[in-house]
């Protein structure tokens, strides 16, 4: 079964110099690697610099994804990026809704919703991010919250479905408090939250869902994750900024 492994490096490295460093060997660790594609996840500012390293190919099962973007394609959005720059960059891939997004920079439901609905209309792949918090998981509202996060965010996607990509969608179950603190869900309530989540998306008949674990994954427990079918990759944050680290968890994908 073919794996997804998408690293999120979020606000690092520090240089362009460090940023390509990674990319490169990065990049060698996951090229040919059998039954995985990677996608690689840098700040934006690095972007047009790593479209002219060795080109990305599906081929290859290495990809270049993004962090964020905005919604419209041009205009006056200080400080945002269009799905149409992305793509002029050869990003593939766009990670939406993620946790420190809605955290720190009060990320909505509906903002979520324009990016997603965006993303698809540009052929670009969303990583759409939902988890509960803390609370939230002590309260016993998971399900309602993942409810609302799925029914919000995919709300109008029907209208878009035109082309093969235009249907593909990555759902990453990161729950809140398990992002960047070392401690996981375990690999079987992630299995069944995912059980939940396909439930939740079986009205989209038209678009077909991949269901990764986010969560303070790293080369020591992504085999518990990896080895379970209904999960079908991973977001790594911390762990993907190590690159043997990193190439660990891909090849553990390519074995399981
Ligand atoms: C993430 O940033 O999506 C993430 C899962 O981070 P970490 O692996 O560090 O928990």
């Amino acid at each position: 079964m073919n794996k997804l492994i998408i690293a999120n490096w979020k606000m690092n490295p520090l240089t362009p110099h460090d940023a390509k460093v990674l990319y490169e060997v990065e990049y060698k660790g996951a090229v040919g690697v059998q039954g995985v594609t990677t996608v690689l996840c840098s700040p934006t500012c690095y972007l047009a610099m790593l479209a002219e390293e060795d080109p990305p190919s599906e081929q290859h099962h290495v990809m270049r994804g993004a962090q964020n973007m905005f919604w419209e394609e041009e205009g006056a959005y200080t400080g945002e990026t269009s799905p149409v720059m992305l793509t002029a960059c050869g990003v593939r891939y766009v990670i939406i809704g993620h946790s420190e997004r809605r955290n720190y920079l009060k990320e909505t439901d509906e903002t979520i919703q324009k990016k997603i609905n965006a993303a698809l209309q540009h052929n670009l792949i969303p990583i759409f991010c939902v988890g509960e918090t803390a609370t939230e998981k002590a309260q016993g509202e998971t399900h309602a919250v993942l409810e609302r996060q799925i029914r919000d965010g995919l709300s109008g996607i029907e209208e878009i479905a035109d082309s093969e990509t235009q249907r593909r969608i990555v759902v990453a179950y990161e729950p809140r408090w398990a992002i960047g603190t070392g401690t996981p869900e375990t690999a079987e309530d992630t299995v069944q939250v995912i059980r939940f989540l396909k439930t939740l998306v079986s009205e989209y008949s038209a678009f077909s869902f991949t269901f990764i674990y986010g969560g303070s994954l790293n080369d020591e427990n992504a085999r518990m994750y990896l080895g379970e079918s209904e999960i079908e990759g991973a977001l790594v944050g911390g762990a993907s900024l190590d690159a043997e680290k990193f190439e660990r968890i891909i090849r553990i994908a390519s074995e399981v």
